[in-house]
């Protein structure tokens, strides 16, 4: 049975309850795993993904799959530096399953993503983050409310008083990276993080 406080002291108590939420399925929506995320008081850089896929809902346990592979080549940190780093959150918590058509995940709907807000929120809140990252359209709109990712990638915003860098979703399934003008906005986008990254002392990177 879902949970909500009207208030939360601590990320530990906030993550008990978001641990068992099942406000989407209360609201009948077809959700294929647990929530999933990952992180601990005390970090300093946060990354907002889409929604976890299978293998991340099988393991409970965020970007697991190839996704999560070639994020970690991108920011140069291996997979300890990376959940050390990195608190792991999504628009969406729970694998939401195939899209109709086979091809790829489904997106969650607008109604999840706003039932789920609730748990970033008061996650931004209680952590305070230097540093976030947003993973792909979905993520990038729902933080920063800006729906062109040729105009973002590769700069820098502010969020609460936390640097903001959108990236492209790593998922291979995107086409954005196909076009060279678009691999060099990336390029631009790691480097600022990378030097972000050095700032807040993510002493692994694999540079
Ligand atoms: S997607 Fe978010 S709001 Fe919906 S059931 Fe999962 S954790 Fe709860």
């Amino acid at each position: 049975m879902t949970r909500r406080r009207s208030s939360y002291r601590s990320l530990a108590s906030l993550q008990r309850d978001n641990a068992v939420c099942r406000a989407c399925v209360e609201a009948g929506y077809p959700l294929e795993s647990r929530p999933v995320f990952e992180g601990r008081a005390g970090q300093s850089a946060y990354i907002l993904g889409q929604a976890p896929g299978i293998v991340e809902g099988v393991e409970r346990r965020p970007w697991r799959g190839r996704a999560g592979q070639t994020l970690r080549r991108w920011l140069e940190l291996d997979e300890e530096a990376f959940y050390s780093t990195f608190y792991c959150a999504s628009v969406t918590r729970c694998f939401p399953g195939r899209a109709a058509g086979g091809r790829g995940d489904r997106t969650p709907t607008p109604r999840e993503q706003a039932l789920c807000s609730f748990w970033r929120d008061w996650e931004l809140r209680l952590l305070r983050p230097q540093l976030i990252l947003a993973i792909g359209g979905l993520a990038t709109r729902r933080l920063l409310g800006l729906t062109s990712l040729d105009a973002c990638i590769g700069e820098r915003f502010e969020l609460a008083g936390a640097a903001v860098f959108p990236l492209p979703h790593p998922s291979g399934r995107s086409t954005w990276l196909n076009r060279p003008e678009n691999r060099a906005r990336l390029e631009r986008a790691l480097e600022l993080v990378h030097g972000e990254l050095d700032l807040a002392g993510a002493g692994s990177r694999n540079a």
